[in-house]
């Protein structure tokens, strides 16, 4: 099979021998209502109220949304508006901890019968992918067609970022169970767990326990950016492309992030919904690089305070990776769902952006062989039309074209925000 373009990167996973260890709690956590894809939700708690770890804080009666919960046990302090990385504005709530990390009293261990039961259970979680894209897990795992592959994303591609490959080094039994029971009620024959073999101890780990489960394939992915990205992941393990407006489960094919799994299995063990987070801590202005887990909402601040970063030396501060991350505002951000790293850079780690000398590396580096040059000028026209001829929404956001690009131009933000421009003109078309 012809293998989808890409780039070598540095590695730099310097966190992978390091387990996660709990950040002290915070001073407060801010947990915004639009930390998933979907509709955001609406806070059910009031002012002054005490609330408890687990405890539900914001819901929608939306199907295509998820619950909020506590991660701490405190007071809740303020009802405020609060400004996405996306620039939508969302209610959150935050919440003054009492330091009791009181679990709420309603939590029980989920049970089902069938397949609508475990799906109502799973919508109770707050569970999302913890990937990046933050899909609810109960609207991915409710398919409309048949399934033939369980696709297990743990590529974890990006440099520094290690939190996939944490979780599957300390929690291979639990990701094993998750995979059999979502296998068992969705009834999906076969699955691969796709790991870049750049991580040989937890391939090790895994290969070991699934050892003798013959519906369970560790499928080793070379260390070439971006295996991760769904449809890339789902060519190179099933040969099978998702075709242009489809979705990986009209091929049938459902893929799942790996810490993800970790966390449905978890919450139907103990009962308690999405309220914690493993990240990656790292970067040139770290003083103590780390793996940690932290109660979801927590200030990136205290992150960086207790991983000792250099404030004076610090440019950009991006959570995940540097190839598919997003720049941070500020480091008063709270910590969401989906936040798999934290990155402190400075700016020696920024390169001079120079004019196309039209060495084409930019469409050579393309998984999907766009011309990013093109989408780059249609933009800058505004030419919605044309933009859509050079097939913009095939970019993945995957970033090759900017790394390989010699003048640095900023190729993949310029179709990201592309991507937005289009977006508007359709719904101001409506
Ligand atoms: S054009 Fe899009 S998909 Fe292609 S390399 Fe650039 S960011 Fe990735
Ligand atoms: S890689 Fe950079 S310099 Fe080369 S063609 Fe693409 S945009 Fe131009």
């Amino acid at each position: 099979m012809r293998r989808l373009h890409g780039v070598r990167l540095p590695h730099a996973k310097q966190t992978s021998d390091m387990a996660f260890v709990p950040l002290p709690l915070p001073q407060k956590v801010v947990l915004p209502m639009a930390m998933h894809m979907g509709v955001p939700c609406t806070p059910t708690v009031k002012l002054k109220q005490q609330v408890t770890v687990g405890e539900c804080i914001g819901t929608s009666d939306a199907p295509f949304s998820a619950d909020i919960h506590a991660s701490v046990s405190g007071t809740v302090t303020a009802l405020t508006d609060y400004r996405m990385m996306n620039g939508t504005v969302c209610k959150a709530v935050e919440i003054t901890p009492d330091g009791e990390q009181t679990p709420c009293a309603d939590l029980t261990v989920p049970t089902y019968t069938n397949r609508t039961e475990f799906l109502a259970a799973l919508r109770r979680s707050g569970g999302v992918g913890m990937g990046g894209a933050g899909l609810p897990t109960h609207i991915k795992l409710d398919p409309k067609s048949k399934i033939d592959y369980l696709l297990i994303n743990a590529a974890e591609c990006e440099p520094y970022i290690t939190a996939d490959d944490r979780t599957m080094q300390e929690k291979p039994l639990t990701i094993l169970k998750g995979i059999r029971r979502i296998m068992e009620v969705l009834e999906i024959p076969e699955c691969f767990i796709g790991v870049e073999e750049n991580k040989p101890d937890a391939m090790k780990i895994l290969r070991d326990a699934a050892e003798k489960d013959p519906q369970i394939t560790l499928a080793p992915l070379p260390p070439i950016y971006p295996q991760g990205a769904e449809k890339v992941l789902i060519y190179h393990i099933t040969g099978r492309v998702v075709e242009e407006g489809k979705l990986p489960a009209d091929h049938g094919v459902i893929v799942m992030n790996v810490s993800s799994i970790a966390f449905l299995e978890e919450y139907f063990t103990t009962g308690m919904p999405m309220v914690m987070r493993g990240l990656t801590v790292d970067g040139d202005c770290i003083g103590k690089r780390c793996s940690l887990t932290v109660p979801v909402g927590t200030p990136v601040r205290e992150v960086l305070q207790y991983a000792e970063c250099d404030f004076e030396k610090l440019d950009r501060l991006i959570s995940g990776g540097p190839m598919m991350g997003q720049c941070l505002p500020d480091a008063d951000y709270p910590v969401t769902k989906t936040m798999n790293a934290i990155l402190a850079l400075s700016a020696k780690q920024q390169r001079r952006t120079t004019a196309c000398i039209r060495c084409g590396r930019c469409i050579s580096a393309c998984p999907h062989r766009l011309m990013p040059t093109e989408l780059e000028k249609a933009y800058q026209r505004r030419d919605a039309a044309r933009l859509d001829e050079l097939k913009l929404q095939l970019c993945m956001l995957c970033g090759c074209c900017s790394y390989v690009c010699p003048a640095n131009r900023p190729l993949a933000e310029s179709n990201s925000l592309a991507k937005l421009f289009v977006r508007q003109q359709k719904e101001a078309a409506k």
